[in-house]
């Protein structure tokens, strides 16, 4: 690891000044016969139900926010699409992101329609949330309605302090979360072996994650002191290059940043990164290699040399599996240390 870190420094030192738009992840990749980088499998697809959200965090990739277009959400015809998708090719796991999901109208619908599919043991379906959205009263309802339907949580908490997850996610954040974990820990989330809830940690700033099994023990004994809240695991998640995180880092904070993600790559990690075996729908249908590519408009037909359909509409599993994957200096923010994906470390 040493030496694969002081050969990428070297590799960065010879580029710079190096910007955002050269692409030096594809040598990295080359260098661990990782290139052509490919899908291995499709496994999961994670369906972006739009980008309206009742917060407006500093790191958001995805930018989402309250003032966001109804028209831009994911529509049930689209979700239609998704779900014979899963149906016709067998999809295993299901994961539902946005925005704050649960503020699209047809949120419940695809949830009873997902579960309707196939029972927990066939179907994974994991849902999003950033947890303060479940103290409001029109999702009061939700915590029962995704224990019923057997839908896993994955809920966003920065830190266990107050002062820090209110200065990334806006004041009250820290207590509106604490309450929708509480609300979930009432239907048997966290407590329940058959009800997972993970909470998501994400640095508040331009540095790495820290060990994942470790923060995770630090979490659980706060969480439990302080509030008596539980949670079945913690999954830390790399700030990534893209959307209102990349803007707040500036030019220079970039270039900084993708050195320090470089200078941490790990080829474990990028072989086991999450597009090798997921696919992701935007709202609109369009599929990406991931939420990041999305964000940055990089479709899955966006590499040139690509055969892969473009839209849900025409999902075709045989191509898609092992579609090449579109590459570009983020990717380091998946690869760098131990690894990051929506399921936690990799490596
Ligand atoms: S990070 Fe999550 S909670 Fe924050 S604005 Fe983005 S989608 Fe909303
Ligand atoms: S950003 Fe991460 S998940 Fe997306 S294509 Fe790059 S390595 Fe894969």
């Amino acid at each position: 690891m040493a030496e694969q870190s002081a050969r990428t420094i070297k590799q960065i030192d010879e580029r710079a000044p190096e910007g955002f738009d050269l692409s030096p992840f594809d040598l990295s990749l080359k260098e661990d016969g990782l290139y052509p980088y490919r899908a291995t499998t499709l496994d999961t697809l994670q369906v972006n139900l739009g980008d309206l959200c009742n917060q407006a965090c500093a790191h958001c990739h995805v930018e989402a926010g309250p003032g966001k277009q109804q028209e831009h959400q994911m529509t049930r015809s689209t979700m239609t699409l998704c779900l014979k998708a899963i149906k016709e090719n067998g999809i295993g796991t299901v994961d539902i992101t946005g925005g704050a999901p649960e503020m699209n109208p047809e949120y419940r619908w695809f949830v009873r329609s997902l579960r309707a599919l196939a029972g927990p043991d066939e179907l994974r379906i994991i849902t999003r949330t950033n947890l303060t959205i479940l103290q409001e009263a029109t999702y009061a309802d939700l915590p029962r309605l995704l224990a019923d339907n057997g839908i896993e949580v994955v809920g966003s908490l920065p830190c266990y302090t107050e002062e820090t997850t209110d200065s990334q996610r806006g004041r009250g954040a820290y207590n509106g979360s604490i309450t929708g974990l509480k609300e979930l820990n009432c239907v048997g989330y966290g407590v329940d072996p058959a009800l997972s809830l993970s909470i998501v940690y994400n640095p508040s700033g331009a540095f790495l994650p820290p060990e994942q099994k470790a923060l995770e023990a630090d979490y659980r004994r706060e969480l439990r002191t302080r509030h008596n809240v539980e949670f079945t695991h913690l999954l830390t998640i790399t700030n990534m290059p893209v959307g209102r995180f990349l803007k707040a880092l500036g030019p220079d904070g970039t270039t900084e940043y993708i050195r320090t993600l470089k200078a941490a790559y790990n080829p474990k990690a990028a072989k086991n990164a999450m597009c090798r075996t997921l696919l992701s729908v935007g709202p609109d249908g369009t599929l990406y290699d991931c939420d990041f590519n999305g964000m940055l408009g990089l479709g899955v037909s966006g590499g040139g040399s690509n055969e892969a359909p473009a839209n849900i509409k025409d999902f075709d599993m045989e191509s898609l599996k092992t579609r090449r994957i579109v590459t570009g200096a983020h990717c380091y923010g998946c690869t760098a240390g131990h690894g990051s994906s929506c399921a936690g470390v990799t490596a």
